[in-house]
């Protein structure tokens, strides 16, 4: 008998780091470094993917890749005004596993699964057991949208869609072509960026193929992020026609200077990318010690706009429960 072999990125998938001691034994970095390293099994564990972690300099304990992952006692930190529901999201569901925050675009919450635990994730606290888009819960989202001709874009997000199969993927984005009114589809999606393996041959097939417009929104914060593995994902990706666009989050010791956020526009650029929004942080319950004040924000836009092209400039946002947009900062 043929032994049944798992595609590549599902074994990378499986082998993501799962102990934060083993990352920093990895990077040659001393635990006692990190006195106040948080022991995180339960609620939003540790896990990173192996190729992500490769790209972490080793002996740097301030390296801005670990420092997205490493869980610290300062989650714990009850600050006023960091919640579990940030941006508003749970108010906006239209049926379970589906926000319908803004005009014309709906998104769904495809899967509660990432590959990888950014530790300022505005989702951390999110209730996916309620809320994502489980098999059995498809027909009814697909029929809300199905009813509601002003929706032209349907957006697959998270968690991370492209950590769904690329069977189940196929028989949604099939589903949601067959909507008339439907007219683009875009993928919220970091695993371009940490599990590159990811945009396999079907998946490429796949999106190549639709009647969809098909926009593919990644998320990396530092040039750092950015290899050769992620450029040759992306150039496939630009090759079957899928715009693509990246976001960051605007952290605290990770990108809040200058140089940092030019070489990232520049970088994603040089793979294809546009940047589309600088978030300020979501005031996510644990994450007070990753915000940037809005006065430093401006500040970084400034030097960006004074050292930049315009189409490398993202747009600065943050996200306010209720408003009809994100909200340019100002
Ligand atoms: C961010 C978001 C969108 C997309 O907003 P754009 O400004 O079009 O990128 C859509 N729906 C929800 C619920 C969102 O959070
Ligand atoms: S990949 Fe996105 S949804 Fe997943 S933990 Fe990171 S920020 Fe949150």
């Amino acid at each position: 008998m043929i032994p049944y072999m798992f595609p590549t990125w599902q074994t990378e998938l499986a082998n993501a780091l799962t102990d934060p001691r083993e990352l920093l034994t990895l990077l040659d970095l001393d635990d006692r470094l990190f006195p106040a390293l948080k022991d995180v099994t339960t609620e939003f564990p540790f896990r990173v993917t192996r190729s992500y972690a490769a790209r972490m300099r080793k002996g740097d304990p301030d390296d801005p890749l670990l420092r997205q992952v490493l869980p610290t006692e300062l989650e714990s930190l009850e600050t006023p005004g960091f919640g579990g529901d940030p941006v508003g999201d749970l108010p906006s569901s239209m049926r379970p596993g589906v926000l319908y925050k803004y005009a014309g675009r709906v998104l769904l919450i495809a899967t509660g699964a990432c590959a990888i635990h950014c530790r300022y994730c505005f989702r951390r606290d999110f209730p996916y057991t309620d809320q994502q888009l489980t098999r059995s819960r498809e027909d009814s989202a697909l029929e809300a949208i199905t009813q509601d001709s002003s929706i032209h874009e349907v957006i697959l997000s998270g968690g991370d869609p492209l950590a769904l199969g690329n069977e189940r993927l196929a028989g949604l984005i099939r589903a949601i072509a067959a909507i008339p009114h439907v007219q683009r589809l875009r993928l919220h999606s970091r695993l371009p960026v940490v599990l590159p393996e990811r945009i396999d041959s079907p998946l490429l097939d796949l999106l190549g193929h639709s009647r969809l417009r098909i926009i593919m929104v990644i998320h990396a914060n530092h040039g750092n992020e950015l290899d050769a593995s992620v450029g040759t994902a992306l150039a496939l990706l630009a090759r079957q026609g899928v715009t693509t666009l990246n976001q960051a989050v605007l952290l605290r010791g990770i990108n809040d200077d200058a140089t940092a956020l030019i070489e990232l526009s520049e970088k994603l650029f040089a793979c294809g990318v546009l940047p589309y929004y600088l978030h300020l942080l979501d005031r996510a319950r644990g994450t007070a010690h990753f915000e940037v004040p809005k006065t430093r924000a401006l500040e970084l836009m400034e030097a960006l706009r004074r050292q930049l092209p315009g189409y490398l400039l993202p747009r600065l946002v943050r996200e306010q429960p209720g408003a009809p947009y994100k909200l340019p900062v100002t």
